[in-house]
């Protein structure tokens, strides 16, 4: 890999451990002023470094870094008007920053979708630290539909494993379990 430093900026240097009785906190957007600012009740579940598409990534990186929590934890407390979002279509509604293009959250609206009920956020736009810590790495393959060579791919599959975050190319084994659980019990109701 040509720039090994760039898997996440919060990643590269390693993976802090999440602080024992963290209970959230604030996220900030990137603007220089008037920030959009979303108040998390909670920690975070299920933290993950993903490469699809959608996710929004900070400049340079390959991967985002992306978390869950309750949707009823998560409250946007300054700067509401400021907020768009990105594609409406999408399962997952990106909330973004009109000013700086950063996602502040991300909501499932569909109540029938096997996540609904958790918002999924970027931890790393907080100014506290504890947060649960990336525990693996998601839709790694898609990283080359955004540009990556695919002859990088041993490499970049290479790093991940070496800052302990196993590679999958959907989601890891216990969200796609759960992803198949719903379903099936879905399937049961019906
Ligand atoms: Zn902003
Ligand atoms: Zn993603």
């Amino acid at each position: 890999m040509s720039n090994a430093a760039m898997i996440h900026p919060s990643i590269d240097a390693g993976i802090k451990p999440a602080a024992a009785g963290f209970a959230g906190g604030k996220l900030y957007c990137k603007c220089a002023k008037d920030k959009v600012e979303v108040t998390i009740g909670a920690q975070t579940a299920h933290n993950h470094a993903c490469g699809c598409s959608k996710c929004w990534k900070p400049a340079g990186a390959l991967f985002s870094q992306v978390a869950v929590v309750s949707r009823d934890k998560v409250q946007v407390t300054a700067h509401p008007e400021k907020l768009k979002i990105v594609d409406s279509s999408a399962a997952i509604q990106r909330h973004a920053c009109t000013g700086c293009g950063v996602h502040m959250f991300g909501r499932i609206e569909n109540k029938a979708h096997p996540f609904y009920g958790l918002d999924f956020v970027h931890t790393e736009l907080s100014d506290s630290s504890g947060w649960s810590p990336p525990e693996f790495a998601a839709f790694v393959s898609s990283i080359i539909e955004t540009g990556t060579d695919p002859a990088q791919m041993p490499a970049v599959r290479g790093r991940l494993k070496q800052l302990g975050l196993e590679p999958y190319d959907c989601l890891s084994p216990a969200l796609m379990d759960a992803i198949s659980t719903h379903v099936a019990k879905s399937r049961k109701a019906a």
